[in-house]
């Protein structure tokens, strides 16, 4: 079903109003771009395509004062990984455009200059029931506004002195008409501009003009611009001359996560206060976050899709993220077992240097990928918490007495243990002949299967991760839900094949959840993606 983004597009082709799609995808470069952004990305990536146009990633950076070039890097990056391709453009090199369509204004009695202080606007703006008040200022001469604008450009004038304001109407019901702000004073250095600018456009009258330069035949933004929408208009209108051919802006529903912070402001705030270790820390909502945890671009591309685009705000749940790469990965992901609480367990009934090669499928849902081979020795390596000493009601691994079989490998049965029952150390088994797995006619039941790793075993360091905010939404500040436990460390032993694994390689361990070897540290370190949950169900066979 066609999105209603998609249907305004098809009436205007249809209409003829467009005859060739361009959209963009407009970020201020003052910080790294997060999955809300992605959605953004993935809509106007997806029409641009569809309808065999073309999508720019275009930097409003409008405003000197925040922008980092590390950010513009980072975004860019960010964008190509998500599947955007196309021109990277700069809101700043349009300066001389805005500048134009300023005096185009002023010339028409359409723009004014103005000395009120941000208090005092604030005080004439008016309410939502009150008409705003008139500036003194609101009929200088044409000439005289004129030339106060070309001397806050040559820099005569002081930061926040003067500024330009549209003439529209101090009476009109949204606010945003009544003779907002349209440039400033700011002697700030910029980016890429250097000194050149000591006036600055403010954003909405910047961004109709930068989406006109570009030719963008649909504007797309989030809903808190549907207000701003007649300003957009009204700029684009009363500089019909420069611009010929106006775009348009539509509106839809931001992304919203549960226990997700969606807002560049707060993601830095961590990021400054060494909450998390920086914008890519694989906890962090940010794009480069979900790349380092493991996730895929086709992954988040899905999300975004399944999400659809609405015209309401709502907040969808993590797990409908968190189903996509698990669903992806259950499907590609070889398979692999390790062991992140090691108990060593000694099979007492087979000689010292016993050393015997199984083997077990890499993925079973991907019998292409073959089997791989692994080895089981005299001492191996289980899950603490695969054995107790006094087990609970139900519990179907390993006690003293019991049995259970370790994976593609024998049935066991335990014969005692080491250390103290709440510190085991170490425990005793002995395989049960005729149990192999693939191979075995024995009869033996066992109610479970555990993982394990050999004395060929590596070690590696796993970080289990939780949500970055607790699930407690009574408490409305952000700061009040952090969650100091979102990150856990293990010492973990596994299975030599992943010791050999790239950076970014993502594997199932089993009954674990899916991990991705860290891209960024050199030692041996596994984030973990997500959980099994869902896919459990689709136990592996024995
Ligand atoms: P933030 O508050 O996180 O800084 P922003 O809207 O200020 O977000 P911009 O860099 O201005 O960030 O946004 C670039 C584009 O991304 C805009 O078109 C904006 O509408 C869109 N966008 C930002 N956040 C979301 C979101 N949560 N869902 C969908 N689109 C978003
Ligand atoms: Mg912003």
């Amino acid at each position: 079903m066609a999105n209603f983004i998609e249907e305004i597009i098809d009436a205007d082709l249809a209409s003829g109003r467009e005859t060739e799609i361009t959209t963009r995808f407009p970020p201020e470069p003052n910080g790294y771009l997060h999955i809300g952004h992605a959605k953004a990305i993935c809509l106007n990536v997806a029409m641009a395509r569809k309808y065999g146009g073309k999508c720019n990633l275009r930097f409003d950076d409008t405003n000197p004062v925040k922008e980092e070039e590390e950010y513009v890097k980072s975004i860019i990056d960010d964008a190509k990984w998500l599947g955007w391709s196309g021109d990277v453009l700069f809101a700043s090199d349009y300066f001389e455009t805005m500048y134009a369509a300023a005096v185009t204004l002023i010339k028409k009695g359409k723009a004014y200059i103005d000395d009120v202080t941000p208090e005092q606007m604030r005080e004439m703006r008016g309410t939502l029931t009150e008409p705003g008040v008139e500036s003194k200022n609101r009929n200088r001469p044409i000439k005289e506004s004129l030339e106060l604008f070309e001397r806050m450009r040559d820099g005569e004038i002081a930061d926040g002195a003067l500024v330009l304001r549209a003439k529209i109407d101090m009476a009109s019901p949204n606010i945003n008409m009544r003779d907002p702000i349209i440039y400033r004073v700011l002697k700030a250095r910029h980016h890429r501009q250097g000194d050149r600018w000591c006036v600055y456009p403010m954003y909405d009258f910047a961004h109709p003009i930068e989406d006109a330069v570009e030719n963008i035949s649909h504007s797309i933004c989030t809903l808190e611009f549907e207000d701003h929408r007649p300003l957009y208009d009204w700029v684009l209108r009363e500089c019909g001359e420069m611009f010929p051919h106006p775009p348009h802006q539509y509106e839809f529903a931001r992304l919203n996560i549960k226990r997700t912070i969606m807002s560049k402001r707060y993601l830095k705030k961590l990021v400054d206060e060494g909450f998390v270790s920086g914008w890519d820390d694989p906890r962090m909502p940010t794009i480069a976050g979900l790349r380092r945890r493991g996730y895929t671009p086709s992954s988040i591309r899905e999300f975004c899709e399944r999400i659809g685009v609405a015209k309401a705000n709502s907040e969808v749940e993590v797990g409908q993220l968190e189903s996509c790469i698990r669903e992806e990965l259950n499907q590609k992901a070889p398979r692999a077992m390790a062991v992140l609480e090691p108990l060593e367990l000694i099979l007492d009934n087979v000689p010292d240097g016993f050393n015997e090669t199984l083997t077990t499928e890499v993925n079973q849902f991907d019998p292409s990928a073959g089997t791989r081979e692994i080895r089981l020795t005299k001492r191996i390596f289980i899950e603490k918490s695969d054995f107790a000493v006094v087990p609970p009601p139900k519990y179907k691994r390993l006690t003293v007495g019991g049995t259970v079989r370790l994976k593609s490998g024998y049935i066991i049965k335990c014969t005692g243990y080491e250390g103290e029952p709440e510190n085991v150390t170490r425990v005793h088994a002995e395989i049960l002949e005729g149990t192999r797995s693939g191979e075995d006619n024995s009869g033996i039941k066992v109610k479970g299967v555990i993982h394990w790793v050999g004395d060929d075993a590596v070690p590696a360091l796993v970080r289990l991760y939780d949500y970055l905010l607790t699930d407690d939404e009574s408490k409305a500040d952000f700061n009040d839900r952090l969650n100091c436990d979102s990150l856990i460390e293990k010492n973990a032993l596994v299975e030599e094949i992943l010791g050999r694994a790239g950076k970014g390689d993502s594997f199932q361990f089993l009954r674990q959840g899916y991990f991705c070897r860290d891209i960024k540290e050199d030692g041996l370190v596994f984030n973990r993606i997500v959980g099994l949950k869902d896919a459990y169900n689709n136990k592996p066979k024995q």
